[in-house]
This record gives structure tokens, sequence and C-alpha cells, in this order.
């Protein structure tokens, strides 16, 4: 195991924080709870031992343990961010007639969509990350992202991950293929939502860039980094960049906090408390608001697709560090 803050080394580093991230991942790599993801094939190749966590503070401090170099492709966790560029693309009010922000608590790759709008329910779930967008004939969340074709929509998309991030982003080609020639249920949902006319052409095209999306390949820290970029009113802290405009930042810890853990996101909101993402890949992000973001990465899924080890890992440390939003017990946040 590798344990880093981001001067010094453990021995002499007497970051409290690090301790505590290094007794988690002490505690939880005995954790073999779980399965890798399957359906896509790739993904099945993955090392389940595999396990980092890393916060980065706001003022760009890195706390790290683990396997934290480790590379992995993002998945569902790129909803999040395919959500802010579209909001920065179209603005809030077009955005929701395209896409709602009502929790359903199903799965991710539920298949259904609001009954009455015929919009899928919320940016979080498969359908509504592939939504629509007629006027400008370009598609997803990920279709609302807007460029004259594929080529320069993925280049859009991988330089916003690159704001985010702090470095250039690949897509990894096998994971990609390996999902676009497996992905029927998700083809199955555009045929929905082009049957109800949300979705009115190349739907393959939508496809393409959304298991691209999914497939750009990140580490423990870039997932950190990100949701610290989040917590820090979208400027990344390590580059100062300004990753996504700091009005719409609301809009999507709103969605992450109601939405973002499929159908354990009222669980999570209750007793975890901070707005947050996972995808089938083991990954994490959780964002605690003007403080820091978390990330974690261990592929063993429950039966939800959320980290098992990842889900404990926030668990505790939302407790250890008094991060749940709304804890008013006069407890002093621990974090500083
Ligand atoms: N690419 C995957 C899919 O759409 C992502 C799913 C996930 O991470 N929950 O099926």
């Amino acid at each position: 195991m590798t344990s880093q803050a981001n001067q010094g080394d453990l021995e002499i580093d007497p970051s409290p924080l690090l301790a505590v991230l290094n007794e988690l991942h002490s505690q939880y790599k005995l954790l073999r709870e779980g399965a890798v993801a399957k359906y896509i094939p790739e993904l099945a190749k993955v090392n389940p031992e595999l396990f980092s966590i890393c916060i980065v503070t706001v003022d760009g401090q890195i706390y790290k343990v683990g396997d934290y170099e480790q590379l992995f492709t993002i998945q569902s966790i790129s909803k999040v961010f395919a959500y802010g560029l579209a909001l920065e693309d179209h603005g809030l009010d077009y955005v929701l007639t395209r896409v709602g922000v009502e929790p359903t608590g199903d799965a991710f790759k539920a298949i259904i969509l609001d009954e009455q709008s015929k919009r899928p329910y919320n940016p979080m779930v498969n359908a509504g990350a592939m939504s629509d967008d007629k006027p400008l004939r370009v598609y997803a969340t990920t279709s609302l992202i807007k460029g004259f074709g594929p080529t320069e929509r993925l280049n859009r998309m991988l330089d916003m991950f690159r704001r985010y991030i702090g470095r250039d982003v690949f897509v990894d080609i096998s994971v990609f293929t390996s999902e676009r020639s497996t992905g029927h249920r998700n083809r199955a949902m555009a045929h929905l939502m082009l049957n109800f006319g949300m979705i009115d052409r190349n739907i393959e095209e939508a496809l393409d860039l959304y298991f691209q999306q999914c497939a750009v390949m990140v580490d423990c820290q870039d997932l950190a980094v990100m949701a610290a970029t989040l917590a820090n009113r979208g400027i990344n802290p390590i580059t100062k960049e300004q990753a996504v405009n700091k009005h719409y930042i609301k809009d999507i810890l709103s969605v992450m906090y109601t939405c973002g853990m499929y159908n354990f996101a009222g669980e999570w909101a209750y007793k975890i408390g901070i707005p947050a993402k996972s995808g089938i890949c083991g990954g994490i992000i959780a964002v605690v608001p003007n403080k820091m973001g978390i990330g974690v990465f261990s592929p063993l899924l429950d039966v939800r697709g959320n980290s098992v080890r990842g889900v404990k890992v926030c668990e505790e440390l939302s407790q250890r560090l008094c991060l749940h939003l709304f804890d008013c017990s006069g407890q002093e946040a621990k974090f500083d």
C-alpha cells in the first residue's frame, strides 16, 4: 500500500487526516463483499483487490492511500460533469425541459420516462444522461453537449474533463468498443426516447458519445480533484482553472445529493449527507462544499452498483469528520 500527503511521506507527516485514511484503508481492504461489474465484458477484467482513497481540500492539499495511481474508466460518475456542460451550453430552464430532477429511487439502468412529460426523470440515470435536444440537433444530457459533429462534441467533452482534472484525458478504446458492442439496454432506452420524440435522429452517434464519456480514464486522485473542484465553486484547486461556471454548482450538487447513488440515494442522503455520485467502475466522488472533494475506488460492487468499500469509507468519513450537511448537533466539524 502507498500512502502520501502532497509533501513528505507517512513517517514524517503528522497529518491526522492521512492517519484516518490509512486506518480506513487497512480496515476495509479486508472487506471482500460484492462483485465486479460484468455486463461490460472489458470491465470484468479489473483486479477486484484494487482500493484507494483520496481527499483533496479546496486549498489544494492532497491526501491519498492505496492504489491511487491505478487508472480506470469513469463510467456513470461522468454524468455529473456532462450535466454541468449541458447547463453551461443551454442554461437551466432549457435543460429542465429535456431532463427532470426528480429522484426515482430506480436503478441506473431503469428503462423509465416521466409519463406526462416523456422526459427522463433525472440526469443521473442512463436515460437522463442520454436525452435529446431537438432544436439544436445535437444529442443527450450527453446529447445536449454542443458541437459540430461527433469529433467536436467529443473534444469539447474531453476538454471539460481536462479542466476538472488538470491534465489531458483519454478514452479507453477497449472499454468503449466493449460497451458499444454489448450496450443493447442503452440502445433500447434510446429507441424508447425516439418513440416519444425525445430523440429525433442518429441514435448511434448519441450512444457513441455517451459510451466514450463513460470510458474516459481517471485515477482516484483525479476523482478527488474533480470533486474538490465542485466543492471550490468550480475552480480546480490545483491548477486554479475555472472548470465550470460557478452559477451551476448548486444545480449540479442538488441533483447529485438527491439522485447520485441510484436506488441507494435516499439512504445515502440520510446517513452520509453529502452530494455524491458513483459508477460501476467502483468509483465514488463526494463533495463537501467549501471544504473538500473525496474520491474512493474499489471495484467490488453491491447489488445496486455502488462500491461496497466506497460506501463504507464515505460513511465513516462523514461520521468521523462530521461532514453530514445537516448535522446541527452542536459538534464542530472535525475538519477545518
Ligand atoms: N457505461 C455504463 C452504462 O451506461 C455506466 C453505468 C454506471 O456506471 N452505472 O451502462
